[in-house]
């Protein structure tokens, strides 16, 4: 597992490379993902209570929207991750249920205490089990968003890709050197000469052209 900082993935020329980010195969798809992110000292305002850290929360969180390639195998990469998590929760609200129909009626308090107790304990480990092994923001700033849990196949090719990206920039700058510039600007200058030229040619009006058909 990898970690990669991406810049300006909302730019519309941006692009990353065809490796699935999570397992490294080819990609067969792109997904734009919304991440949100918020800085870790939200979190302290829990103690402050559940109202003002939502407030906090909304108006201190980060969005950044990545096109991210994945593999035929990966394309529900957090859908499925989320399902878990949500679908055991409700799996252990029925197990409660369950519980209590079931269990003896004196001991019926004692019987669904020990369900939540281990129960949420145990749905904690996966919910946090769950989240470590998904792709997710460790931070996002106006510009850039670093994301955590990429295989490290997509962190290589990212690297290659970035490579081949500057090379064709220097290959651009020494392309310019040889070049001499200032040719190019003449040309340049005569293809605007010619495209004024043409604009402000006169035309002569429409009535003329009619008074000249037979
Ligand atoms: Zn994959």
């Amino acid at each position: 597992m990898a970690k990669v900082t991406l810049y300006d993935p909302e730019d519309l020329e941006y692009e990353l490379p065809g490796v699935c980010m999570v397992c490294g195969h080819d990609a067969t798809t792109y997904k734009a993902r919304k991440f949100a992110w918020n800085p870790g000292w939200v979190y302290i305002l829990l103690l402050a209570g559940l109202l003002p850290f939502i407030i906090v929360a909304l108006l201190m969180t980060k969005r950044m929207t990545v096109d991210v390639p994945l593999c035929g195998r990966h394309r529900h990469h957090w859908l499925a991750r989320q399902g878990l998590v949500l679908g055991s929760f409700f799996g252990l609200i029925a197990l409660l249920f369950l519980v209590g129909a079931l269990a003896p009626p004196r001991d019926v308090g004692v019987w669904i205490g020990l369900v939540m107790l281990f129960g949420f304990i145990g749905w904690l480990v996966l919910a946090i089990v769950v989240n470590l092994g998904m792709i997710r923001p460790t931070q996002i700033t106006e510009d850039m968003i670093t994301l955590q849990s990429v295989s490290d196949e997509f962190k290589t090719a990212l690297k290659e890709w970035r490579r081949e990206a500057d090379e064709r920039d220097q290959e651009r700058e020494e392309r310019d050197r040889r070049e001499p510039p200032r040719r190019r600007r003449n040309e340049e200058d005569r293809g605007r000469y010619r495209d004024e030229f043409e604009e402000d040619r006169p035309r002569r009006p429409r009535d003329e052209y009619r008074a000249e058909e037979p």
